[in-house]
């Protein structure tokens, strides 16, 4: 990093702004170019994650499918425009400001204001997801490039990061049984506490056989319906979610392959498919709710420390399926949900235990997203066999490559090449 910026300092320094960042344009012609030339492209980054809930109720499309699926197109749509438009913009801002470019003011600084200002103006669920996502990708990026011998072990041995995500979604899935307030995307809910006896017990074909009741008077389960139907709903919904969210997935990346030839799709769909994914998934829900209903059906008088043991033991041994897709996205996001979850539930003693920090006036958003925005952009710029590759396909379209052709125009001047690799 010292050597990165001190070659920074030597060739860039001095440079002016159309020199590298915006070629043969004026400062105000690139920021009129930063708003209007990136609003086709940015539809492009959220149209595929606009469309997620169409493709999953497909079968019962309605109009509050679609007004939903609109909602979500213009949130996101506000986010990754503004968001962009003003980080861009912004590198111009800052180098009029200093009168030259600084290695942290280059980059992370501009986008870093403009995630800033944007997360005054964008829906919550827009700040949320982006501050959420970004993070991910920060974590990612200190899985990749860490030196503690913790990350070299994780991004070495498959079943290190298969244990390591075990452990994790055991302590995530107790963290989200615990939570009373606040929803957290998570790949499934655990079952919250049980709290009465039923009068009735709906029998289960196979689950009966499997691990019979003992008392047919008790419902079993803190599940609605009985347990065959909701280990069984549960498959056939994260197989839905998984090929949904390949389809899309599928289609960012190969989006202008399948307008210039729409036939393409077909291919997409039967060949480039990732099955291991959706395997996970399946697998993940299947065994979860497969083990907890066969540990709660011992569970006869409803204790509720026996009950959150079966939730961690089911939960812990479900992540190995991990060890089928061991992601580092997947990964990431599990540490970061953890953190947030945690925040939430100790949120109270956090805040007797900083009282320097007045937490309450301050929304952790605005801090958040645009540190790790500011982060994720450096890298991608400095460090960018680091950036994965999911962070290069959505700054591409939320930039409609301006990020790419900046890059390019850097390494140029600094090393007289610009490797494809790192585009
Ligand atoms: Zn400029
Ligand atoms: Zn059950």
């Amino acid at each position: 990093m010292t050597t990165f910026s001190k070659y920074f300092q030597q060739a860039a320094r001095q440079l002016a702004c159309d020199e590298v960042i915006h070629v043969g344009e004026t400062c105000w012609q690139s920021t009129v170019w930063n708003f209007t030339g990136t609003i086709a492209s940015c539809t492009k980054f959220v149209l595929p994650l606009a469309l997620i809930p169409i493709i999953m109720k497909i079968r019962h499309l309605n109009k509050d499918v679609f007004r939903q699926s609109f909602r979500m197109f213009v949130d996101f749509f506000l986010g990754a425009w503004l968001v962009s438009g003003l980080g861009l913009s912004n590198i111009c801002l800052f180098r009029k400001l200093f009168g030259c470019f600084y290695y942290p003011t280059v980059l992370a600084v501009p986008s870093g204001l403009g995630a800033f200002i944007s997360s005054w103006v964008l829906a919550e669920r827009a700040n949320y997801h982006y501050a959420h996502g970004l993070s991910t990708v920060a974590f990612q990026v200190s899985l990749l490039r860490g030196d503690f011998y913790i990350f070299r072990i994780l991004r070495n041995s498959r079943w290190a990061i298969t244990i390591a995500f075990m452990l994790l979604n055991a302590t995530l899935m107790h963290g989200l049984r615990e939570n009373r307030s606040g929803r957290f995307y998570w790949l499934t809910q655990p079952l919250k506490p049980k709290t009465d006896y039923h009068e009735f017990y709906e029998e289960s074909q196979y689950m009966d056989k499997l691990s019979p009741i003992v008392r047919s008077q008790i419902k079993c389960c803190a599940h609605e319906m009985n347990c065959d139907s909701y280990i069984y709903e549960g498959i056939k919904k994260f197989f839905k979610f998984g090929l949904g969210l390949e389809i899309a997935r599928n289609i960012i990346y190969n989006y202008s392959l399948i307008l210039k030839n729409p036939l393409k799709f077909f291919e997409v769909f039967f060949k480039r498919l990732n099955w291991n994914l959706v395997l996970f998934l399946v697998g993940y829900v299947g065994i979860y709710r497969f083990l907890n209903c066969w540990l709660s059906r011992r569970n006869i008088y409803l204790s509720e420390e026996v009950s959150k043991k079966d939730n961690k033991l089911a939960s812990l041994l479900c992540g190995l399926v991990f060890y089928l897709y061991p992601d580092q996205s997947i990964f990431s996001h599990t540490a970061i949900t953890i953190i947030e979850i945690y925040w939430k539930l100790y949120y109270e003693q956090i805040k007797s235990f900083v009282t320097w920090i007045p937490l309450d006036k301050i929304k952790i958003i605005h801090i958040v997203f645009p540190i790790v925005f500011g982060y994720v952009t450096h890298i991608r710029a400095f460090n960018p066999w680091l950036a994965p590759p999911i962070l290069k396909k959505l700054m591409h379209l939320s930039t409609n490559y301006k990020d790419a052709a900046i890059v390019t125009k850097y390494h140029e001047l600094l090393f007289g090449l610009t490797p494809q690799f790192i585009l």
